[in-house]
């Protein structure tokens, strides 16, 4: 399917006479040539699902319903883009749209097998959103998601870099991320105040348990927490220098420098504790 013959974007939010609410964190990309650059980066899909959040007007989703995906499942909270992503769809099946908020959402009831969650993600929830992706019991194929530039500084960060935290540490133990695309706030309709990036996250196959990973964000938590103290303090509940000598790292080092590896051994030796 091309989007070729469908009005443009711009014409189609016209015709339904919308504008973006900030309230739901809305700035549209209009454009296809940008849309269909975050689906190229993001695939290819080889006939799996794709759950796109917060369509909006649909630009990601044209691109997507030109794209190798088997299924395209939309998530939308505001109710006023259905009739518009109606427009979309051809009655084979192949685009499932679903009134929700995305927070609240049961990936696994939408999607049978596999899937890859693509999103021009609402700025407000795109943190809370990634969170629940890496940690929860439904684990994406992949993950192609913009943020904010600096959320996305913060995601891809390596210890000692000044965005480096918790976000930085938790991601990167559950995923490879890197960013893939930057852009300019004027890229969006209506332009939000800061630049943008795209993010691309695969899980990790030898990816920590969960029980692993609610020790490694109770560390991280305490650790970041208290970022400029030194880990045999800030750590003084979960067993102070006791803990850091059990996992191998320097009591006397502060959170951020420690790597994404001692996090871990950390997390596993509050485990044995
Ligand atoms: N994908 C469109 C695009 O690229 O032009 C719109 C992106 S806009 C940044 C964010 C979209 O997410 C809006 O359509 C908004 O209504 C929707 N949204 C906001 N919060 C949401 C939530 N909690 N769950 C699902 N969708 C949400």
């Amino acid at each position: 399917m091309t989007s070729d013959n469908l009005p443009s974007l711009r014409e189609t939010l016209d015709a339904h006479g919308l504008l973006a609410k900030k309230s739901f964190g809305q700035h549209f990309l209009l454009d296809l040539n940008v849309t269909r650059k975050i689906v190229r980066l993001a695939g290819p899909f080889e006939g799996r699902s794709v759950i796109e959040v917060g369509p909006g007007p649909g630009g990601l989703t044209r691109a997507l319903l030109e794209s190798d995906a088997g299924q395209v499942v939309l998530v939308e909270k505001d109710p006023r883009f259905l009739p518009l992503l109606a427009e979309l769809d051809d009655g084979t099946g192949r685009l499932v749209t679903v009134e929700a908020d995305a927070l609240k959402v049961d990936e696994a009831a939408l999607v049978a097998g596999p899937a890859h969650v693509v999103s021009n993600l609402p700025y407000n929830v795109g943190t809370p959103l990634l969170i629940k992706w890496i940690t929860g019991p439904w684990m994406p194929q992949a993950l192609t998601l913009m943020f904010q530039k600096e959320v996305a500084e913060r995601i891809v960060a390596e210890a000692g870099d000044d965005a480096y935290g918790r976000l930085a540490v938790i991601a990167q133990a559950v995923c490879e991320a890197r960013i893939v695309m930057h852009l300019p706030a004027a890229a969006f309709t209506p332009p939000p105040k800061v630049a943008s990036a795209v993010v691309h996250l695969i899980p990790r196959p030898d990816r920590p348990d969960r029980a692993t990973l609610k020790r490694l964000e109770t560390v991280t938590a305490a650790a970041f927490g208290q970022r400029r103290k030194m880990l045999r303090s800030s750590l003084k509940q979960l067993g102070g220098a006791a803990l850091c000598e059990a996992a191998g790292v320097d009591p006397d080092n502060r959170a951020e420098v420690i790597d994404g590896a001692g996090f871990l051994r950390l997390a596993q030796a509050l485990g044995q504790g």
